[in-house]
């Protein structure tokens, strides 16, 4: 299979065009038509001589995800459901302005991207990886997930989740808006474990962040992990900023045990030593993840030793209530038990916020769209 343009920088680019002896000029060109206008083919890009455009053809895909499913209004939390070209089904989640969380208040979108197609690291609660992992996206995999949410919000919007139903195609409004931007705020929080994935991610991460490719500040870009204590280490060596969360979800080892295998392998000890080894060469302020999960980790007596792993990493915690999972036994608190969790940690000095989901109805929990999909699939 030829590899998708999209997975190539601007340097990789314009070497190839110096071997083909094309100007330089020519690498803006075809850069624009990728990023700029998110085209989504060859004979689209006029301003490049048709035979340019057969030996791109020849040498390169140009392959847009091909939406397989939508959850979610225009104006709230969108879930968006992708076929890639081997068939594999993958989930984004496009989220409105939220100044309390990775953002400002002048934020207009965040994307919550995936990595792997599947994950490997079965953290209990999580309906990603129930049926195992199977491979890495590719970068170019990782950036089309951010160019096609934007040439769908670019269209002319479905005004209903039922008729946005069935739009189950690639969107081709590429030349629609072409200038703006719709996502300015990265999460990598979808499906998979972003660090297990390191090499590719880092490169889409560099496509996403160019001014040549999707204009996304490198701080304005969070990943996060369930505690992959090296890549942690390694992230910090990174040239870019990028913001970092993790996926904590329980402060002692006992309840991490518990709920997340990764902990046996990286137990606190070790995941907070790379933290504070990546706050001394990078960015202090990190944010946890903190799933409430009832009678798991939502007792108000596991706030004091959160507390006291938020204060020492300097680091702001997100809770989010669990979002209930099909064939799994786990169940979300009650709103008075998570007003609590948070008020307890409050007194604790602690800045927290709670996230009350606004996709709880639309299977919101990460990789429930795609678990969904595969079994009406598996069932015709
Ligand atoms: S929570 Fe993240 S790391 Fe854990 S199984 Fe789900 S996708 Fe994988």
């Amino acid at each position: 299979m030829l590899p998708d343009i999209r997975s190539l920088t601007r340097d990789e680019l314009a070497a190839r065009f110096t071997e083909w002896a094309q100007p330089g000029y020519r690498v803006d060109q075809l850069l624009s038509w990728l990023y700029a206008r998110r085209a989504v083919s060859w004979e689209s890009m006029s301003n490049l001589p048709k035979s340019l455009r057969t030996q791109l053809s020849s040498a390169f895909a140009l392959r847009p995800l091909e939406l397989a499913g939508r959850q979610g209004a225009v104006d709230t939390t969108q879930k968006f459901l992708w076929r890639l070209a081997d068939g594999a089904l993958i989930e984004s989640v496009l989220i409105p302005a939220s100044p309390a969380l990775y953002g400002e208040a002048s934020d207009r979108h965040t994307l919550c991207v995936s990595t792997q197609v599947g994950c490997a690291y079965g953290c209990k609660f999580c309906a990603s990886g129930l049926d195992g992992w199977k491979r890495h996206l590719q970068p170019d995999e990782i950036v089309e997930q951010v160019l096609a949410t934007e040439r769908i919000a670019s269209a002319a919007p479905s005004s209903t989740p039922a008729a946005a139903a069935d739009e189950k195609s690639v969107v081709t409004s590429e030349s629609a808006n072409a200038e703006s931007r719709v996502v300015n705020n990265l999460v990598i929080m979808g499906m998979g474990e972003p660090l297990a994935n390191y090499d590719n991610l880092i490169k889409a991460l560099r496509i996403l962040n160019a001014p040549w490719g999707g204009g996304i500040g490198a701080r304005k870009i969070t990943i996060s992990t369930s505690g992959l204590a090296p890549q942690i280490r390694r992230l910090a060596s990174e040239p870019l900023q990028f913001r970092l969360a993790i996926s904590l979800h329980g402060a002692t080892d006992a309840t991490r045990n518990r709920i997340m295998p990764i902990n046996r392998k990286y137990p606190l000890a070790e995941l907070t030593a790379a933290i504070e080894d990546y706050q001394r060469r990078r960015d202090r302020l990190i944010t946890f993840e903190y799933i409430l999960i009832a009678g798991v980790n939502d007792a108000v007596s596991e706030t004091a030793p959160l507390a006291a792993l938020a204060k020492r990493l300097h680091a702001k915690v997100n809770l989010i209530p669990y979002n209930k999972v099909d064939g799994l036994p786990w169940q979300r608190p009650s709103e008075s038990v998570q007003d609590a969790f948070l008020a307890a940690l409050e007194k604790l000095d602690v800045t927290a916020t709670l996230r009350r989901e606004k996709g709880h109805d639309i299977d919101a929990a990460c990789g429930q769209l795609r678990l969904r999909k595969m079994s009406e699939l598996a069932n015709q």
